[in-house]
């Protein structure tokens, strides 16, 4: 299965990733998770992409791009992959296309999840990430997944929700009908508890052919 999540920050796609990886036995790629790696690492990519991070901009498309592409060398591609976070502009989109294009490997859906904008805000004011392996959650002082201290991301705070937003109804959004001209989306309401949304995410996805 090769899949794309997409959806508002906030509309909870980092934690139907994990879920939906896992059922479908493919890596789940975060491009937001490999930056905030390399940032931790204090790698040169980190560093150039702080900046835009912080502010909710997003990151150069010729630095994500190149990521991605390498990214979609790596062994543990070759039975899909679900990709979160990529694209999110429509050039990212055609970039994308023409990788997998050459590679003779198209996308089998891109699920989108759709949120009203206040829960969307109300769960990005209350959210916390790991530490360690960036899961996001909420009420907790430690990550369900693996233990780690959890953090509130600098761009989960009020002055940066607002320009994360709006950067994806300016240039995200776009993708949507891109996609659905393209015959492969899906919407999946992200309203509602994890488990049920996960369950409809499983049972629009069994439709599609792999
Ligand atoms: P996320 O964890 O997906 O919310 O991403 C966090 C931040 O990483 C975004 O606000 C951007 O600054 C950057 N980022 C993640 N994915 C992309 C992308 N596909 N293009 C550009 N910037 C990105």
């Amino acid at each position: 299965m090769r899949l794309i999540l997409l959806g508002a920050p906030g509309a909870g796609k980092g934690t139907q990733a994990v879920h939906l990886a896992k059922y479908f036995k493919i890596p789940h790629i975060s491009t937001g998770d490999i930056f905030r790696a390399n940032l931790k690492a204090g790698t040169p990519l980190g560093v150039q992409a702080q900046s835009f991070m912080d502010r909710g901009e997003l990151v150069a498309d010729s630095v994500t791009n190149e990521m991605v592409k390498d990214r979609l060398t790596h062994d543990d591609v070759a039975h899909g992959f679900l990709l979160d976070g990529f694209p999110r502009n429509v050039a990212q989109a055609e970039v994308l296309r023409a990788i997998l294009a050459e590679k003779k490997t198209p996308l089998h859906a891109v699920l989108e999840f759709s949120l009203a904008n206040e829960e969307i805000v109300a769960r990005l004011s209350s959210r916390r990430t790991c530490k360690d392996c960036f899961q996001p959650s909420v009420g907790v002082d430690k990550c369900p997944s693996c233990g780690g201290d959890v953090y509130q991301r600098e761009d989960d705070k009020a002055e940066v929700i607002a320009r994360r937003l709006e950067v994806y109804q300016e240039q995200t959004a776009p993708i949507i009908s891109f996609y659905r001209n393209e015959g492969l989306l899906i919407s999946v309401s992200a309203a509602g508890n994890v488990e049920d949304i996960t369950a409809s995410a499983i049972s629009a996805l069994s439709r599609v052919a792999q």
